[in-house]
């Protein structure tokens, strides 16, 4: 297997997921794949098929709760698919999966291009974000997006225009129907002032710096907010803040959020994810969404 994936990208055996995802947890994969382009991707995952192995797309691994075992198959990594383009003129931008949400949204930025301020304090790739439908005050990314190409389950490029995709709060038919792969995306943005803009990026990075726990490692929210309530309002009114599983715990600083003390593993993590859960349920009558997402916990 590894003589052939090696044709297509940069490929490790039993590679450490620990320095990739933002919890800094989990175990290793069998084999970490980076494509070196979207026809090497399908290359990968044509032969993934024909092999009957099992494989799992990573993006920035910042929505997701890893196992302490090894995955054993091909954990895809997007990082190579990182080239984008912005046309300030046609108020569009261009962007493969691999892109840093980031990224984006500052280069949009510095083209006097506005719309995705709000994405800018959000650590995801372009893929995972659209996958999720991310989103902050009251925007989210679908808004922005005019089409998404994918392979589908044919292992074909197709384009989807935004009327296609459906979507809502945190989520996407990409997520409830796990058919495609998202490839790259292509955004209308609107001309704006290049300074409000940063100013706006600015007031908002000092106030999640003030109410979010980011000197620590997370996944940002745990659970999703229930209509008309917050999860960590629900969270707090439980008892829970500072509540520890190993070295797992619910933030001082925002009950919503599972912080790394340092030690951590993906079990303590896993443990208090759903003993907040059941806690919440039990004294709120609240059964909370779980927003991250189990990977190979089964
Ligand atoms: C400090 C912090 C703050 C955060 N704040 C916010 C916030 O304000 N709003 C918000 O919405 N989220 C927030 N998040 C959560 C997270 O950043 C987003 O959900 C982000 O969009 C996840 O993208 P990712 O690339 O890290 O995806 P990953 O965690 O790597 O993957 C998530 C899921 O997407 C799938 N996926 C990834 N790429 C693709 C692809 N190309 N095609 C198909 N499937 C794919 C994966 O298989 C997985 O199932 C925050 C996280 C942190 C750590």
């Amino acid at each position: 297997m590894i003589e052939e994936l090696i044709k297509y990208g940069t490929v490790e055996e039993h590679a450490t997921l620990k320095n990739l995802n933002t919890y800094h947890i989990g175990g290793t994969a069998r084999y970490l794949v980076s494509p070196n382009s979207i026809q090497d991707l399908i290359n990968i995952l044509k032969l993934l098929k024909s092999n009957n192995t099992k494989y799992f797309i990573l993006g920035n691994g910042s929505n997701i709760v890893l196992n302490d075992r090894e995955y054993d198959g091909v954990v895809i990594r997007l990082n190579n698919l990182n080239g984008f383009k912005i046309e300030a003129d046609k108020q569009m931008a261009y962007a493969e999966a691999g892109v840093m949400l980031p990224t984006l949204a500052k280069e949009s930025v510095e083209h006097s291009l506005t719309g995705l301020e709000f994405a800018a304090g959000i650590p995801g790739t372009i893929g995972g974000a659209i996958y999720g439908n991310a989103g902050a005050y009251n925007s989210c990314l679908m808004d922005y997006v005019t089409s998404v190409t994918v392979i589908n389950e044919d292992l074909e490029l197709e384009t989807l225009e935004n009327e296609n995709i459906t979507y809502g709060y945190r989520t996407t038919m990409f997520k409830e129907d796990k058919k495609y792969i998202i490839v790259a995306a292509k955004f209308f943005l609107k001309k704006g002032d290049k300074e409000s803009s940063l100013q706006l990026i600015e007031e908002r990075r000092k106030r999640r710096v003030e109410t979010q726990p980011l000197e620590y490692a997370s996944a940002g929210s745990v659970f999703r907010n229930p209509e008309g309530d917050f999860a960590g309002r629900l969270i707090e009114s439980s008892g829970l803040k500072g509540y520890k599983i190993g070295g797992a715990e619910v933030s001082e600083k925002h009950a919503n959020f599972i912080i790394n003390k340092g030690e951590a593993t993906s079990t303590d993590v896993y443990k208090l994810i759903n003993y907040v859960h059941d806690t919440v349920l039990e004294k709120t009558k609240v059964d909370l969404l779980i927003e991250q997402e189990f990977i190979d916990w089964e």
